[in-house]
């Protein structure tokens, strides 16, 4: 299984940035994760739009999912890529975001997509992708994904505060892809630090961590110095184009 970074910035862009969303790739299967402001431009440095084979959207906050709605134009009235892609949201998702659909744009969403929901305590499998969802510390009905795919497994937060599922969720992952919002005194219930989130990483012995979803104007290099002080494992911090 290949990750690639596509967007990582947090809440939302800073200069020149991009919202959350992350390429996993496996047996030639494309599986996105989360599609937030920016994404789908930067997806094409990687493969095309019709090259998609399921997107999961972890919450309906605007910087995971933005860009469902060009994705959808793409698709239907571009013609990149068959109908009815798999696109897997929490419950009450559409709900939340369809008033955003003009007259119009909402055929191209619901000839496009072909929306799943799915609840914490899900399995699901699309390609050769395993995916186990866990309701996270954030705004209502906030999914993590446990994704197993070839022997591997990565566990993505989207976006989680301080909370014993995270640790559920990262027991013994490969890659621990885990938003870190914030440094040292910017603790929230809603969102990690990256000290809180290294700790689940050490706690929760993963092989990998990588810290995303970091506020801009938060500088990387101090979220990584706090991360090390409590993971002695390999740390990465995201950026888009990094392939782990
Ligand atoms: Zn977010
Ligand atoms: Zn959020």
């Amino acid at each position: 299984m290949e990750l690639t970074v596509l967007g990582c910035d947090g809440s939302w862009p800073g200069p020149g940035g991009t919202g959350s969303s992350y390429l996993l790739t496996s047996d030639g299967f494309h599986l996105v994760l989360d599609l937030g402001g920016g994404a789908l431009g930067r997806l094409q440095e990687h493969i095309g739009i019709a090259d998609i084979g399921a997107v999961c959207v972890s919450h309906a906050h605007h910087d995971h999912y933005a860009d469902l709605f060009p994705l959808s134009i793409a698709r239907y009235c571009g013609g990149l890529g068959a109908p009815g892609l798999q696109v897997l949201v929490p419950r009450g998702f559409f709900d939340r975001v369809s008033d955003a659909l003009m007259p119009g744009t909402e055929e191209a969403w619901s000839s496009a997509f072909d929306m799943r929901t799915l609840s914490g305590g899900d399995e699901h499998a699309v390609g050769p992708f395993s995916i186990q969802t866990f309701n996270m510390a954030h705004a209502n009905a906030s999914l993590g994904f446990r994704v197993s795919a070839d022997g591997s497994v990565l566990a993505y937060t989207g976006d989680s505060g301080p909370s014993g599922v995270v640790h559920d969720l990262a027991a013994g992952a490969d890659i621990f892809l885990t938003e870190a919002t914030h440094v040292d005194g910017g603790e929230k219930d809603f969102h990690l630090t990256a000290r809180q989130a290294a700790r689940y990483a050490s706690e929760a012995g993963v092989g990998c961590l990588v810290l995303t979803h970091i506020e801009p104007g938060v500088d990387p290099a101090v979220s990584l110095v706090q991360a090390r002080e409590v993971f002695d494992g390999p740390i990465l911090v995201a950026h888009p184009g990094l392939r782990v």
